[in-house]
């Protein structure tokens, strides 16, 4: 069975590559599936389906209780997956890094956690304009409860942030940053590095929401110096419901448990519980083993590809896409950032987004239509939805040209 059938071959080898993704093999309405929405979630290389595949069959067991062969077996390959996450994200321990279902819960276990802690009336916590709901929702939810105030930094018409307004924003009331490194609605990169360094003069922690930026561009986490990094296995062609947080140690270990219950203790009493040491203490009960395991097979499989290959062709591709989109009459992209990763959003004139979705389905044409989760950022350039193709290493020039001939069709079907 191929694992990476097209192994780090220079250059870039896109139909090798497409080799290991089952899924690319089929036809949809008569027509070759092109798969334009990795931004939602991105298609599984054979490594991951078998890896899942041989914990199902081989090694099944519960981790972390068991003395028997088959609990080693699951506890070791599920714990090989956390020195994956290590070695992807460049954390400097493996206690770093948290199993949890995805960004969402991330965010979540943070505002929580650490929120309750540390953020009290009067204090502030700052988010950006293009922020998916996920890094939205959870702070609102903490400055409800605790008095605090959100802030928003504001971007400009190509979506990019407006860094001299985050300048302004920040004070000594400033608790907390959480930004998102690239936006899944513009496909914005931002500076996070210098957010960060930014959060920090001012005294505050930084979070970044890493769910678009695994694994199209190369992360580490020691060099932004992110107090928090959060992103989701589906994205970085794992399994659905694992993903990873990283925090720095102190950090963790000053905060309290997120949920309660099995293996984040380390004794029980009625009168008393001593909760376990890191990263335990944030995985209460049974975990997504064969998630995990999946994972840690998904960021083998991007390493061994190379980030920074994944990243120079997908760029490629974003620049002969633009192009090729640009010159359709009546198309706007929405962000047109210097800093752009993979995603091309759009509107074009008289036309619904979800009408534009069906008819490239019919084609065979996999689009996202809708306001992805980012609805203030819909509002900012006004439109009630976009239509965004978001692209990944395993995508084509060709696929580019049947989006933009689609696209065409598309326009020459419903005027
Ligand atoms: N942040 C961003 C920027 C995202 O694109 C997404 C997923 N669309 C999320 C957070 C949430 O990720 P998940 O649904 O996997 O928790």
């Amino acid at each position: 069975m191929s694992t990476l059938s097209s192994a780090v071959t220079a250059p870039f080898d896109v139909e090798k590559l497409r080799e290991d993704f089952p899924v690319l093999k089929q036809t949809i309405h008569g027509k070759p599936l092109v798969y334009l929405d990795s931004a939602a979630t991105a298609q599984k290389p054979h490594a991951v389906i078998d890896a899942i595949r041989r914990f199902h069959e081989v090694d099944c067991a519960n981790i972390h209780r068991g003395v028997h062969e088959l609990s080693q077996r699951s506890t070791a390959a599920y714990e090989e997956a956390r020195i994956k996450a290590k070695r992807f994200l460049n954390s400097r321990y493996t206690d770093e890094l948290i199993f949890v279902r995805g960004t969402t819960e991330a965010v979540n276990l943070v505002s929580s956690s650490w929120g309750r802690k540390n953020v009290k009336s009067g204090d502030e916590i700052i988010v950006s304009a293009m922020e998916h709901h996920s890094n939205i929702v959870p702070w609102q939810m903490l400055c409800e409860e605790t008095g605090a105030a959100l802030r928003v930094i504001p971007m400009n018409e190509h979506g990019e942030l407006l860094m001299e307004e985050y300048a302004k924003l920040l004070n000594p009331r400033t608790r907390m940053v959480a930004v998102t490194h690239v936006s899944n609605a513009l496909g914005t990169i931002n500076p996070v590095a210098e957010i960060i360094r930014m959060a920090h003069a001012a005294g505050a922690l930084a979070l970044i929401d890493g769910a678009q930026a695994a694994p199209h561009i190369k992360v580490d986490v020691q060099a932004l110096d992110a107090d928090f990094y959060a992103f989701s296995g589906h994205k970085v062609v794992g399994p659905t419901g694992i993903g990873i947080l990283y925090g720095k140690l102190a950090l963790l270990n000053s905060m309290p448990p997120y949920q309660g219950g099995g293996d984040m203790i380390k004794s029980v009493t009625f009168e008393k519980t001593i909760y376990n040491d890191l990263p335990y203490k944030f995985e209460a009960g049974t975990p997504n083993i064969a998630g995990g395991i999946g994972l840690g097979a998904a960021l083998d499989y991007v390493m061994r590809v190379g980030v920074d290959q994944i990243a120079a062709h997908e760029h490629a591709l974003l620049v002969y896409g633009t192009e090729a989109l640009s010159q359709i009459p009546g198309l706007r992209l929405i962000g047109t950032a210097r800093e752009k990763a993979s995603v091309l959003s759009f509107v074009i004139e008289g036309l619904h987004p979800h009408d534009i979705g069906t008819v490239l389905d019919q084609m065979g044409i996999a689009v996202r239509t809708g306001h992805h989760c980012a609805q203030p950022v819909m509002d900012f350039f006004k439109v009630a939805a976009t239509t965004r193709a978001s692209l990944a290493f395993y995508n084509t020039f060709a696929e580019i040209d049947a989006l933009a001939t689609g696209i065409r069709k598309t326009k020459e079907v419903l005027t």
